[in-house]
Order: C-alpha cells, then structure tokens, then sequence
C-alpha cells in the first residue's frame, strides 16, 4: 500500500494531464494537491480552433468548462485542485511566451507552501507547454534538492518514438538519473484505483470528445498492463529521479 503519510503535489500542464497520465496514483494517495499551470482564462473572449473542436464558443466558456471539470474529476479522486495563473499557448500571440522564470518561482513557492513528500512532474515529452512545464518544475525541484521527484510519463505523447528515451538522455546529461518506479502494492486496491481513475476520467469530456474514439486508449494502457502483470502497482508509468551528486549509492 501507498504510504499513507505521503503528501503527494503533482504538476499539472493543462487540467487533464494528471489525471490521464497518473489517475491511479491519485485514488490510491488520497488528499494529493494537483497543480496545474496553465489555468489561466485570457482577458479577450477569443476563439481557437481546439477549443471550437472541443464544442466551446470562445475562451471563456472553454477555461469555465474545463475548470468544473476538472473540479468534478479531482473530487472523485479525492485530490485538491490548485491552479497557476498563465496562459495555455493557444491563447497567447504568436511572439509572446509565458515567462519561465515567473513558473519556476511560482512552482517554488508552491512546494514551500504544500512542503510535500513526494512531487511528481510531467517530463515535457511533447508540446510546447509540457516541455515548460517540465523545465520549471525541473528548476523548481532543483531549489528542493532533497525532495523525492518522479517524472509520469505524460499520456498521449508516451508512446511517441522515442521521446522517453531522448528526455530521459537530456536528463543524465543534466546530471539528473531517471529509474523506473516499483511500489509494492495489492491487487484489490489496485482495482479499486483503477476504477476511480475511469470515473474521474470520464468527467473530462470536452477533451475525450476532441481526441475521439481510440484517440485516448493510452490512458487506460498502463490500466491494463497493472492488471496483467500483477506483481506490484504502477499507477503510471514513472521515473524516479535523482540529481547525480546528491546519490547515496
Ligand atoms: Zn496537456
């Protein structure tokens, strides 16, 4: 079982990223602080062809929808929305770019608050805003060196020649090493968090609509990769890191 004196803060790209990526990991850690970054709603009502494809007039009413999504999947799994203030880049002109630095601070400023013990990060696999993302959280872990850091492998882009494999080489030649997670856990209760995790996904609706039938298998891939291998609970699919000087082995 999951230690359950674990304070788990997973960062969050858009709102569905943890929940498609690391749903289980959540059901199964109760009482966990999703941080999703780009949660922003512009200032202009503007209209983007992602969310028209999502069934949304104009910006407002998509970030509206998604946030109550959002809320209504968190709630399932017993997990605390926290939500930075910067702009998806579908909203953002075309020279502008959210600024790194702001992210990083506001990442830091959130591991201070929450002090968790575990935190988890997407490893920016694909995207503009995962590849930020991950960068400042990378940076933002780095003032917390001693802090427990996992990367879930970000869901939909995972299974993309190569892209694991190539972050997971940046990393160490950042001095940062990636392992594969083993957690120990039981069959039942890793049913049990599956199951939540499909509830919770359900709730996102506007996107599973947009992705389309097939479009999303990936999400339930690991689900069913737990469920047949049965020899320990892998949540998602996860590497544990660690910055290279600070090894004890
Ligand atoms: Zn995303």
């Amino acid at each position: 079982m999951i230690d359950s004196y674990l304070r788990l803060l997973v960062v969050s790209p858009h709102f569905d990223d943890t929940v498609f990526s690391c749903g289980a990991l959540l059901a199964a850690t109760p009482g966990a602080t999703v941080c999703t970054v780009f949660a922003a709603t512009p200032p202009d009502a503007i209209v983007t062809d992602w969310d028209r494809q999502c069934g949304f007039q104009d910006a407002h009413q998509a970030m509206r929808a998604q946030q109550a999504e959002d809320d209504a999947a968190l709630a399932v799994l017993d997990a605390r929305p926290l939500r930075l203030n910067f702009l998806d880049s579908q909203y953002l002109r075309q020279s502008a770019n959210s600024s790194s630095r702001s992210i990083v601070q506001a990442l830091s400023a959130t591991i201070r608050d929450i002090q968790p013990t575990m935190l988890h990060i997407p490893p920016g696999l694909f995207h503009s805003d995962h590849a930020l993302a991950h960068e400042a959280a990378i940076e933002a872990w780095r003032t917390h060196p001693s802090l427990q850091c996992v990367a879930y492998e970000d869901c939909l882009y995972r299974y993309m020649d190569g892209l694991v494999q190539t972050r997971i080489a940046e990393l160490a030649a950042r001095d940062i090493v990636a392992t594969p997670v083993l957690d120990p856990f039981d069959l039942e209760g890793l049913k049990r968090a599956l199951e939540l995790k499909c509830a919770a996904v359900s709730h996102y609706a506007s996107q599973l609509r947009t992705f389309g039938h097939g479009g999303y298998d990936d999400v339930f891939t690991s689900a069913r990769v737990d469920a047949e291998v049965r020899t320990g609970f892998r949540p998602c699919t996860a590497n544990l890191m660690k910055q290279q000087h600070l090894r004890s082995d």
